[in-house]
């Protein structure tokens, strides 16, 4: 599969080890494919195990969480914090709270994470956490209940230069309060040990609107790089109604596009005049926008939120989950005119539609570089506690555009180096691996 026999080796070694892990055989195959030419430039990466080192993370923690819910039943979950990489800085990452939490899942988002770190530029090792808790379903106490006690065990794992975490999937404002508040309780401390914090109480102005405005802003910096072209008039279609899709779709409508499209779990809504954003925003918050949306303005509506993939746009970005997008949906997006697809999600896009759209020139961004908005945004408020002054609005939003800029570009510049202008995909992991193995390489065998 990889020219480099090296790379085989060692990714043999993956499917071996980790088989029944697919979704992190499959980042490493993505990023891997990406590495052929550099290993051939650079024999170090071989004598010093590089490779090797980079697939296996530095800790996995795996935790019993035990609660009781409102029936007074004891319920067991499990906990998990990856901690992938510190080589760049303290580990940084989300949680996820949600049903497909596993080690597989875990490990995935933990190597990807810390490329996307990596590409922010900024001091920041790679991390992710979470837990097979879904809120869905449970009333405030059962959730405070569940976080009280998953901090309970996290804490010691944890601290603002050793590990800060934040949320993800399922785990917003709320679960971010009680994880912070329990931290807080056992230590004694009020320090910047987890991100994505209420603004009462320590939290950055933007950082919930981070991912999905980074996202918008990414893609502006392709348009004019690749097509001399901005995003006004774009149809733009969006999966997913959690922060990261919300905030794109608001970001998307006010640069001039008109978001034609949007799902959620339940399924899909399109309107070819454009989405009215005001509704979008009242409804996503309650996690029910594709049939509260049809049922008021009585617009198309499908129960398989993959019928999305369908609907006739320029710019698809899928905001959802892992997987969400696979060869089948890339083709009818590619039919209908679609000819930019940028990653809010992390690897939302299967091996096989990635392929498709590389191989149909359809400009790609992928989600490591795509969606780093959020943890650079992390990162801006770790600075801010540290400092214990707040940035205001403008300060944070210009920071973010500037850093979105800058990812772009370092990608587009490695992508022509090595590759092709259009390559992102290849041009995000090689400018991520590029930092990565010179701080390893400065830091010694370990
Ligand atoms: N969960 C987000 C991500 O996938 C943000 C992580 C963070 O802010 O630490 O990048």
């Amino acid at each position: 599969m990889f020219k480099s026999a090296y790379l085989e080796r060692v990714f043999n070694d993956v499917l071996k080890k980790d088989n029944g892990q697919p979704e992190f055989i499959q980042a490493v195959e993505t990023f891997f494919l990406s590495m052929d030419d550099i290993i051939s430039m650079t024999p170090q990466i071989e004598k010093y195990g590089i490779m090797e080192r980079l697939v296996e993370p530095e800790r996995l923690i795996h935790f019993r969480v035990t609660w009781v819910d409102d029936q007074g039943i004891t319920r067991v979950n499990r906990g998990y914090r990856v901690q992938f990489s510190s080589v760049l800085g303290p580990y940084k990452g989300g949680l996820r709270f949600h049903p497909t939490v596993n080690a597989s899942t875990m490990k995935f988002l933990g190597f990807e994470q810390t490329f996307k770190n990596a590409l922010t530029g900024l001091p920041m090792g790679g991390a992710k956490g979470g837990s097979d808790f879904s809120s869905i379903g449970k009333s405030d106490g059962e959730i405070m209940r569940f976080c009280q006690n998953f901090m309970l065990e996290l804490y010691r794992h944890i601290g603002p230069d050793t590990d800060v975490p934040a949320g993800d999937i399922g785990v917003g404002a709320k679960e971010i309060g009680y994880l912070y508040g329990m931290y807080k309780k056992i230590r004694n401390e009020s320090v910047g040990v987890m991100t994505g914090k209420g603004l009462t109480y320590g939290g950055s102005l933007v950082r919930k609107e981070a991912t999905g405005y980074g996202l918008c802003y990414f893609v502006s910096e392709m348009l004019k790089t690749y097509r001399s072209d901005r995003m006004d008039d774009k149809k733009v279609v969006i999966s997913g109604s959690g922060k990261v899709g919300l905030y794109a779709a608001i970001k998307a409508h006010e640069l001039g596009a008109i978001v034609v499209g949007m799902s959620d779990v339940n399924g899909y809504i399109h309107d070819p005049e454009g989405l009215k954003m005001d509704i979008v925003t009242e409804l996503a918050s309650n996690g029910e926008l594709s049939k509260r949306y049809h049922e008021r303005t009585g617009c198309e509506y499908g129960n398989d939120p993959r019928g999305l993939w369908r609907v006739p746009c320029d710019i698809a970005m899928p905001c959802a989950i892992q997987n969400e997008l696979d060869l089948e949906s890339a083709k009818a997006l590619v039919a209908n005119g679609c000819y930019l697809v940028a990653e809010g999600a992390n690897m939302p896009c299967t091996l096989e539609a990635e392929k498709y759209f590389t191989e149909n020139q359809i400009l790609f961004a992928p989600g490591k570089a795509a969606n780093a908005g959020g943890v650079a945004v992390s990162l801006f408020e770790m600075s801010q506690n540290a400092m214990h002054y707040p940035w205001p609005y403008d300060e944070v939003d210009d920071k973010l555009k500037g850093i979105m800029k800058e990812i772009f570009f370092k990608c587009y510049t490695a992508a022509r180096r090595y590759k092709n202008p259009y390559d992102l995909i290849s041009g995000a992991n090689i400018a991520a691996f590029l930092r990565v193995y010179e701080a390893m390489m400065d830091q010694g065998i370990q």
